[in-house]
């Protein structure tokens, strides 16, 4: 998933100028406000994006940098402020883990003047097997993740102090300086661009305002899920910096290979080899099926290599429904070898028995071959 162009999200031309943003701005945040949608995760969703896209294209600055580079321009935002705990971030990411948009600062983050950063958003890599896939199961996963520091509330100020506005900047988070006839404004190098300062960083999380934790999460995968099937939790990622929100977790699903099922959507296909006799005068043998059953197939007599058996109902479920794929069998007869003396007497007897009828495939092949090729040279 990438994160939808800020033009996009407010829903106006590249063009557009100030007053026409801030009106969208406006006539979409009434829409999404949390206030008018308890509970609506998506709406949450969609207002702080909302948010993110305004406070960028509203800043001129911010517009023209975003014009020119896109998100990648903000890919350090967290700048010499948050810059510690970046470092920290991609160190515990182990082998399962990757930020989600490539290294730790990758993704724009939201930052207003009060230093608050939504947390980054992170992958999980889950392997489950098709049988898991098949009965649906619960995954308990462990995400060594920073979460907001309970010492301090998040603040990053030493419990009992709090952080105080930045007196250089009054807590406005960029300073003006004038040169010549230019006024150039740039952000606060006392707080950057927080707008407030900690003289007494928290000693739990030395001032970031999260500590490193391995959360556990209980995830429901739903029975029938397929391989490359992304789950995402709202707000499981990495926690905010000072008060900000947190991210999302992404769960990448995908399915260990089966040694004897392969899977197409909902379809399962198994190829079982049979005997020699067992293709000639017909018999049945059961497979195992993810349900736990075994079904049953019957082989007539005279059964042909790559004959496909279906089993109607016997596939995986489908996500969200009440269908079920089926399963095909598809039979390949094993021509037996290491014949003892005495067997290769029996065949050699047997095939003195066998009549035009008995292969009607493979006898005289060759000579219709030949058949077909003077026809060809003949037309010529
Ligand atoms: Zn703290
Ligand atoms: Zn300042």
């Amino acid at each position: 998933m990438s994160k939808r162009d800020y033009y996009e999200v407010l829903g106006v031309a590249k063009t557009a100028s100030e007053a026409e943003m801030k009106s969208a701005f406006r006539k979409l945040a009434m829409q999404y406000h949390p206030d008018r949608n308890p509970g609506d995760h998506e709406a949450e969703v969609k207002f702080k994006e909302l948010n993110e896209a305004y406070q960028t294209l509203s800043d001129g600055q911010k517009r023209a940098a975003y014009d020119r580079y896109g998100h990648a321009a903000f890919a350090n935002g967290g700048g010499a402020g948050g810059g510690g705990f970046n470092g920290d971030f991609s160190d515990f990411m182990s082998d399962i883990f990757e930020n989600f948009f490539g290294d730790a600062g990758g993704r724009g983050r939201g930052r207003n003047t009060t230093g608050r950063e939504r947390g980054a958003d992170m992958r999980y890599n889950l392997e489950i097997t098709l049988d898991e896939a098949f009965h649906g199961k619960t995954a308990e996963l462990k995400i060594p993740t920073s979460i907001t520091c309970e010492a301090c509330s998040g603040s990053g100020a030493k419990p009992g102090s709090k952080p105080k506005t930045c007196p250089t900047c009054a807590g406005a988070g960029r300073v003006r300086a004038t040169q010549g006839f230019f006024s150039i404004e740039r952000t606060c190098p006392n707080c950057h661009g927080r707008g407030e300062v900690i003289d007494d960083p928290c000693g739990s999380c030395g001032g970031a305002g999260r500590v490193t934790r391995e959360r556990t999460l209980s995830v429901n995968i739903p029975a029938g899920v397929e391989d490359g099937t992304r789950i995402r939790l709202a707000g499981e990622g990495e926690a905010g910096l000072r008060g900000g929100p947190a991210g999302d977790l992404y769960i990448f699903l995908s399915l260990k290979p089966h040694p004897f099922f392969q899977r197409d959507g909902a379809d399962l296909f198994c190829r079982v080899p049979i005997s020699l006799v067992t293709a000639a005068i017909g018999g049945e043998f059961n497979v195992p099926t993810l349900s736990g059953s075994e079904a049953l197939v019957k082989v007539p007599e005279g059964t042909q290599t790559g004959k496909q058996f279906r089993l109607k109902g016997k596939g995986m479920p489908v996500l969200r429904s009440r269908d079920v794929g089926d399963l095909y069998i598809q039979v390949v007869v094993e021509t037996p070898q290491k014949l003892t003396k005495r067997q290769r007497e029996l065949l050699e007897e047997f095939d003195k028995e066998c009549s035009k009828e008995n292969h009607p495939e493979s006898s005289g092949f060759f000579s219709r071959f030949r058949e077909f090729l003077d026809g060809f040279s003949g037309s010529t």
